[in-house]
C-alpha cells in the first residue's frame, strides 16, 4: 500500500518515535469491506479516543495498515491524523487523505495544502496523483 519514493525528498524529516496513541482516525473514515464498514462511520468495535474493542483478534487488514503519518515518517509532524483530523495513505498510484467530515476544509489551511501540491507535482512525475476525501466532496490536488 506504501509507496513511500513517491514523496519529495525534502519532506523527510529525522525519525521519531510516533505511535497511534488515542488516535483512532482509520477505525472511522475509510470504507471497509471486510467490515461492512461504510466511509466516515464509526466501525462497531472501536470505541472512540480508546481503541479496537477485540484488538486481540481485529482483522489483518487492520493489523496490516500504517497510515504514512505513522509509517514513513515523511509527512512532518504537523500531519498527526489525532491532531489534524486527517489521515495519508497510498493505493498503487494514488495518494490518498481522508479528511474528517466534521474538519472537511482542514486541508485547505496552509502548510497543508501546499504541501498536497508539492505531493502532487512529485508524484505526478511518476504517473501518481492526489486525491482528498472530504464528505461527500473529492478533489483532486493539482500541483
Ligand atoms: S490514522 Fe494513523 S495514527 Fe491514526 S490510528 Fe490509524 S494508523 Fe494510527
Ligand atoms: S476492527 Fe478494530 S482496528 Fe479494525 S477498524 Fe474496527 S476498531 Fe479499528
Amino acid at each position: 500500500m506504501t509507496r513511500a519514493t513517491n514523496f519529495p525528498a525534502d519532506a523527510i524529516e529525522e525519525p521519531a518515535a510516533r505511535r497511534c496513541g488515542t488516535c483512532t482516525l482509520c477505525c472511522r473514515l475509510p470504507d471497509i469491506d471486510a467490515l461492512d464498514k461504510p466511509a466516515n462511520a464509526w466501525c462497531r468495535h472501536c470505541v472512540a479516543q480508546e481503541g479496537c474493542r477485540i484488538y486481540e483478534a481485529r482483522p489483518q487488514l487492520c493489523r496490516d495498515f500504517h497510515c504514512h503519518w505513522l509509517s514513513s515518517q515523511r509527512l512532518g509532524r504537523h500531519w498527526e491524523p489525532a491532531v489534524t483530523g486527517m489521515m495519508v495513505y497510498e493505493q498503487g498510484a494514488q495518494v490518498t487523505v481522508l479528511v474528517d467530515p466534521d474538519r472537511a476544509d482542514a486541508w485547505r489551511a496552509e502548510p497543508f495544502v501546499g504541501e498536497l501540491r508539492q505531493w502532487a507535482a512529485a508524484v505526478e512525475v511518476q504517473g501518481g496523483y492526489v486525491i482528498v476525501f472530504a464528505g461527500d466532496t473529492v478533489t483532486r490536488i493539482r500541483p
